[in-house]
């Protein structure tokens, strides 16, 4: 399973650093996300809120619903 999380992660979730770049996007096929990037490991992790929580989504999740149709 992924992590979840109440709240928006407030810490990189790879080396722990609170010094996070946060920015709400809309991927093509609707779904509201959180793109997290943090400034000193450069890690990046796409959040969705499902159900009162935020889960993290894998990249190919996001390439996938990123993709436009031909
Ligand atoms: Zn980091």
């Amino acid at each position: 399973m992924s992590d979840a999380y109440v709240v928006p992660p407030e810490r990189c979730a790879s080396c722990g650093a609170r010094d996070l770049t946060r920015l709400p996007m809309v991927l093509t096929d609707g779904t509201d996300v959180l793109f997290v990037s943090c400034q000193v490991c450069e890690g990046r992790e796409w959040l969705t809120e499902s159900d009162g929580q935020w889960v993290s989504l894998s990249i190919d999740t996001v390439i996938q619903r990123s993709a436009r149709r031909t």
